[in-house]
């Protein structure tokens, strides 16, 4: 097999969800495919990085150029509760099942030292500069509870009594276990059930 081919097996086999057979059959879909789409293909791999930014309150991604997002700039929504996710895809998950008007917070991940990822890795000053400038009403956790998410939920937790803000911001989290484990995965119902049902955390 060319050098070339093996390099770009390779290249695919390291991307998720993908075992050894279906690595070769994309190579070689890649290989047939016609040369406008093979041209289109790389040019966006290359522009991916640097043709997207964050929203500068919650980290939603955005168009280069632009500083906040659709939801944060939209004056009819819920300023006053923000609904804290893993991910940009809770988000988009969220949102796709039209029921909240509320706004968001991506902190990238959880407070977890064993997988290397400290309080610095996750989107904390900009929540906290949120919380600081703005009254908010209630914080929801939209995520599974898990040994990270309890550590992550305590840290917020003691960074809001430090703060003595002027109001009382509730903490709360999602009534069931989402069953697929990723809000992403979860269905509509289940999803606006768990969030709608709510409770303090
Ligand atoms: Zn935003």
């Amino acid at each position: 097999m060319p050098e070339i081919l093996k390099k770009l097996i390779n290249i695919i086999s390291l991307l998720p969800w993908i075992w050894d057979k279906s690595a070769t059959r994309l190579a070689f879909f890649l290989l047939n495919a016609n040369k406008n789409y093979i041209e289109n293909f790389a040019k966006t791999l290359l522009e991916l990085k640097s043709n997207i930014w964050k929203c500068k309150d919650c980290g939603a991604l955005l168009d280069a150029g632009k500083d906040k997002c659709v939801i944060c700039l939209n004056t009819e929504r819920k300023h006053d509760i923000i609904c804290i996710v893993e991910e940009y895809l809770d988000m988009l998950s969220i949102e796709q099942t039209w029921y909240y008007n509320w706004t968001y917070h991506i902190l990238g991940w959880a407070i977890s030292p064993i997988n290397w990822v400290f309080i610095w890795d996750l989107n904390f000053l900009s929540l906290f500069r949120r919380l600081d400038e703005n009254a908010h009403t209630e914080l929801i956790i939209a995520t599974n509870p898990n040994i990270e998410w309890e550590a992550t939920l305590q840290y917020i937790k003691e960074e809001i009594d430090k703060r003595w803000l002027k109001h009382k911001t509730m903490i709360t989290r999602l009534s069931k276990w989402i069953s697929s484990g990723y809000i992403e995965y979860a269905d509509n119902i289940s999803l606006i059930n768990s969030l709608k049902d709510r409770k303090e955390a």
